[in-house]
């Protein structure tokens, strides 16, 4: 890790700043700010990666279908094919499995958890990452490696949208349709559908009369830009190109940017916290050294180090180890209580500061021009944004070609033109903008309402949920058998997403095989489980609204005008794990439903 001198920390000081920098960025447009990349701007969601290919309709039947190509969709079929499952079909949007790192593939594109613990099924498929922090191609290889390993590519629909899924009493399955004239049926349905899926673009006036070229990160277009996500991007070596955006994505497409392009604006609204990433090379020594069952162990002691549980060894020490008290503003997991809730919020704000101090001398240090280092500096505590980390984003402001261009006095990019793009009164011309503007939320699956899901009874499964999501352990509603959700809803969360869709994978396996072993009709949990569940969630939930309040807009807090964590398990990932073995161990008799009864069908 690089030194820098700690800062004495004047508390008073950095509240006022933060207040001060939060409230000019208050836009009375939220979340209304966005475009989504639909209807005049569908062609920025266009698949640039798999040409489009007609198939026939399908009209049979499957045993389980899987909404989802990603990890947790990938992580839920291999689960199901490790119980025995033949007929298992994976169904997604993209063109081929991988999710985010099919979609993903900008030049610099990483994995942001240490591989080791990112990348799931190491030991299973023979792989071992050849950096701690892989590329996305790695990655995105990976997915395919697992879906080969697990004869998943079998009963695959790529390039397909689920349009509706209807429950049919009669045959106790779900009947599916889709945009591509499909109509077939599933004994069991799980969705696993992401979250952060659906572009979206800023809402500048002017951007459709843009004559340059543009396109979205996460739908790179690399026949224009040449090159590769290595980098090399030899189409923009006589262009001037514009990258609006600075998060996770602006911060590793940056600099391979930086390195092709003729000139490079990097149009920033907020700076992102840019901590040491002290990436390398697996040491093969270290990789032979391993024992079976190695992953899952680091697994496990990654996430409980996150989870704030008590470990006898840190096995992964990196810039998300250094912070676990802090990210307890935003991630649910266990807090010290040894201390009062005022002393506890005391000591995380005065860690916060000193976290953030040293973040914003690191800037100072390594960028050399002192109006660019103030810009560059991030004022908000810690989890007011997710945090960023590069050892070549900030070197780039350093080279001749690359200009920093402030917009937060105008509250972002202010006019684009035929030719460029204008912030306040000033108009820069450029070739080509990029938009790493990242992604609509909540637009997928289930809960966005693009998927219609009718359950028993007729019942919609929104309609259902009309005062908030009721599920028991976030997999499973009462009036909706067989169906799961897998991903962020009434469970628990942490940094490492895909082991949370690996214990959440593996547990419906479970249950799914539980069920056939057992003769269960269904799987559909009672009305009185999802009511305890959602009792559990209350009187457990821990409120982070006054963090977000305080927060700089972003993502995390709906653009400043809301707190969007919502309901989860809050003692954490490893307290709900223990939870969901417990519950295994029982008579799933909440779950498992034998007959139908009059009764219940009226229920
Ligand atoms: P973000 O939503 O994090 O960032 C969008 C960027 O666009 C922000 O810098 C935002 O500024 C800027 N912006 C939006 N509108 C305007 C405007 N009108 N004028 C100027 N700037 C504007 O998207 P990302 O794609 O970077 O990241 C999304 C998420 O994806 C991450 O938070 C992370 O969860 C995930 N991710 C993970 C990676 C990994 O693990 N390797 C890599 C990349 C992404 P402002 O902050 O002011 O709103």
């Amino acid at each position: 890790m690089e030194e820098s001198q700690p800062a004495p920390i004047d508390l008073e000081a950095i509240r006022e700043r933060y207040a001060y920098e939060r409230d000019r960025r208050i836009r009375p447009d939220g979340a209304r700010q966005y475009r989504s990349a639909a209807g005049e701007f569908g062609y920025y969601a266009k698949d640039p990666y798999t040409p489009f290919t007609e198939r026939e309709p399908k009209t049979d039947g499957v045993d389980v279908l899987v909404i989802g190509a990603g990890f947790g969709g990938l992580l839920a079929s291999a689960s199901l094919r490790d119980a025995g499952f033949e007929s298992i079909r994976l169904m997604d949007e993209a063109g081929d499995v991988g999710g985010t790192w099919y979609w993903n593939r900008y030049p610099g594109v990483r994995c942001d958890v240490e591989s080791y613990v990112y990348m799931p099924l190491l030991e299973e498929t023979g792989a071992m990452p050849t950096e701690r922090y892989a590329k996305g191609e790695e990655i995105r290889r990976h997915a395919v490696r697992i879906a080969e390993h697990y004869d998943l590519y079998r009963d695959t629909l790529f390039q397909t949208r689920s349009t509706s899924l209807t429950w049919d009493e009669g045959q106790s399955e779900w009947i599916i349709e889709t945009d591509r004239g499909d109509r077939f049926s599933a004994r069991y349905v799980i969705t696993s559908t992401g979250t952060l899926t659906q572009p979206k673009l800023p809402g500048i006036p002017g951007i459709e009369r843009f004559r340059g070229h543009t396109f979205h990160t996460s739908r790179w277009d690399y026949a224009y830009t040449g090159g590769t996500a290595d980098g090399n991007l030899t189409g923009l070596a006589d262009k001037r190109v514009a990258v609006i955006g600075t998060g996770a994505t602006g911060l590793q497409a940056v600099p391979l940017l930086a390195e092709s392009a003729g000139e490079l604006l990097v149009f920033q609204r907020t700076p992102s916290t840019v901590d040491v990433r002290d990436n390398r090379p697996t040491d093969p020594e270290w990789a032979a050294s391993l024992k079976p069952g190695w992953q899952r162990e680091r697994m496990e002691n990654f996430l409980a180090v996150l989870a704030g549980e008590p470990v006898s060894e840190l096995l992964v020490t990196d810039g998300w180890t250094a912070t676990v008290a802090l990210q307890r503003n935003i991630i649910s997991g266990a807090v010290d209580d040894s201390l009062s809730d005022e002393e506890r919020a005391l000591r995380d704000e005065l860690d916060d500061a000193a976290t953030m101090n040293r973040i914003r001398a690191r800037v100072e240090e390594v960028v050399a021009d002192p109006a660019t280092a103030e810009a560059l500096k991030p004022w908000y505590r810690y989890m007011c944004k997710r945090p960023g980390f590069s050892d070549h984003y900030l070197q780039v402001f350093n080279r001749p070609g690359v200009t920093l261009v402030d917009t937060s006095d105008t509250q972002g990019i202010t006019a684009m033109t035929e030719g460029g793009i204008v912030v306040g009164d000033k108009e820069f011309a450029v070739d080509c903008v990029v938009f790493a503007t990242g992604f609509d939320t909540g637009v997928s699956g289930v809960m966005s309402g693009t998927l219609p899901v009718t359950g028993r009874d007729g019942r919609g499964l929104l309609e259902s949920w009309a005062t908030g999501p009721r599920t028991l352990h976030g997999f499973y509603s009462h009036g909706f058998p067989n169906l799961f959700h897998l991903g962020a809803l009434q469970n628990a969360n942490s940094v490492n997403f895909v082991h949370i869709l690996q214990e959440q994978a593996e547990h419906v396996a479970a249950v799914v095989a539980r069920a056939e072993r057992a003769g269960a009709q269904r799987i559909e949990p009672t009305a009185e489980a999802e009511e305890q569940w959602l009792c559990t969630l209350r009187e457990t939930a821990r409120d982070t609204t006054a963090f977000q309040a305080e927060c700089t807009p972003g993502y995390y807090n709906g653009e400043g005008t809301r707190s969007i964590t919502g309901f989860s398990y809050s003692p954490g990932p490893v307290a709900f794990h223990r939870l969901l073995r417990e519950w295994r161990e029982g008579d799933m008799s909440d779950v498992l439903v034998h007959e139908t009864t009059a009764a219940e069908v009226a229920s």
